[in-house]
């Protein structure tokens, strides 16, 4: 689960690190009073769950608060990178003097935290990594000893930090490992960490991602999770119990556990990727699915219009043939199908399944005897669709 911009910084506040004393608004009337309470200049940021709105105009100054309101009347609505801006952070601008970049993630070769940091702040970390990586100190967190207060000496002289922010940096770091280790973080993310003209450290922008395996012991952090930030159809899947990733391909999945689901996937690939075939998503229906789940998650696959061909690939275990063939028939009675589908069962009552499909007598609904079969199907199908 990605956090605000605003909701990172205000769990970074609570660890003591320092940032702007900023407030939200979601209409321009009420981003004019917080900068006219505020009474100085104010930065209006869009706060979207995407990266780079510097660049795409999401961010801008503005001195007073007519300022202000214009600002957050033309950010607000807005669509940075896809996703629509529904409120602005309305933030006392900072006079800086140098940007920095700091942040912890999880190194998973390592099996430990990382923390990065570099002198080249401001930019994403991707760029910096691909133009200068030689820019980035690193700096492996032990997850039983805990973080060393040399370990936060050597990034600062590292990326060579002038000797009178040392100890403050130092504060910084140590707030934002526990920060990272006690909201079960998979990211936290300073961007930039800025040097203010008149000497201080401050954080200017907050990025955190929580793993969502560990919501249910982080109740204050799940309560943030925004729900407007879903498609409809991750809204669905979600309410439902279904995993679902919607990816680029033409071949919508429907698979029953996630390994199964992944393989799928790749073997789309393997047929597909010559011609530019490939899933058009992750789809878990998960164990014990019931006829009204699979019912969901066909509507949720062709909820996307990239989708050409459904491949349904199951093996019965827990999740039983016959209540999918049955889930499959409800869900074409309610959702016009569209598209072919090729399915593949195996398993627990496999052929109770496919007897039922073939009974039902529906057109353009193919069986398929092995996943290679199935996914050659699927990819020949996709290359056919108009
Ligand atoms: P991002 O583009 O989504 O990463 O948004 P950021 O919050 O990092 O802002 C992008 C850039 O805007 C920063 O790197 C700064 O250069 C600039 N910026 C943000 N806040 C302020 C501010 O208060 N004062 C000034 N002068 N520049 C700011
Ligand atoms: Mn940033």
């Amino acid at each position: 689960m990605n956090l605000h911009e605003y909701q990172s910084k205000a769990r970074f506040a609570e660890y003591g690190i320092p940032v702007p004393m900023g407030k939200v608004a979601h209409t321009s009337e009420d981003a004019y009073c917080v900068a006219q309470q505020a009474g100085c200049a104010v930065v209006v940021k869009a706060q979207v769950l995407v990266g780079g709105r510097g660049k795409a105009g999401g961010i801008r100054l503005a001195n007073l608060p007519e300022e202000a309101r214009e600002h957050a009347c033309e950010i607000l609505g807005m669509r940075i990178k896809g996703d629509r801006v529904r409120s602005v952070l309305i933030d006392p601008a900072a006079s800086i003097s140098q940007e920095i970049y700091l942040g912890i993630t999880n190194d998973r070769a390592e099996a430990k935290p990382v923390l990065m940091a570099s002198a080249e702040g401001g930019v994403e970390i991707e760029e910096i990594n691909r133009l200068r990586p030689d820019a980035i100190v690193r700096e492996y967190v032990d997850p039983v000893a805990g973080l060393f207060d040399f370990q936060a000496v050597k990034l600062a002289s590292g990326m060579d930090l002038p000797r009178k922010h040392w100890r403050a940096f130092g504060k910084i770091v140590a707030a934002l490992v526990r920060c990272f280790e006690e909201s079960d973080a998979e990211l936290a993310e300073i961007n930039p960490l800025v040097i203010t003209e008149d000497e201080s450290l401050l954080a200017l922008d907050g990025k955190m991602v929580i793993d969502d395996n560990a919501l249910p012991r982080q109740p204050q952090l799940a309560a943030l999770h925004d729900s407007s930030e879903l498609s409809e159809a991750e809204g669905l899947a979600r309410e439902a119990g279904i995993s679902y990733v919607r990816l680029e391909g033409q071949i919508g999945c429907m698979v029953n556990g996630a390994g199964l689901a992944m393989t799928t996937m790749d073997m789309t690939l393997l047929y597909g990727k010559s011609s530019g075939i490939g899933p058009a998503n992750f789809l878990d229906i998960g164990g014990g699915a019931r006829a009204d789940t699979v019912a969901t998650a066909l509507r949720i696959i062709l909820s996307d219009e990239n989708v050409k061909v459904v491949l349904c690939n199951i093996f019965g275990g827990i999740t039983r043939g016959d209540e999918v063939a049955r889930g499959i028939l409800t869900a074409c009675e309610e959702v016009k199908l569209g598209v072919p589908m090729i399915i593949r069962l195996q398993g627990t009552n496999a052929e109770e399944g496919s007897a039922i499909i073939n009974d039902a007598g529906l057109s353009g609904i193919y069986a398929a005897g092995t996943l290679t079969e199935a996914a050659r199907m699927a990819v020949d199908a996709a290359g056919k669709a108009p």
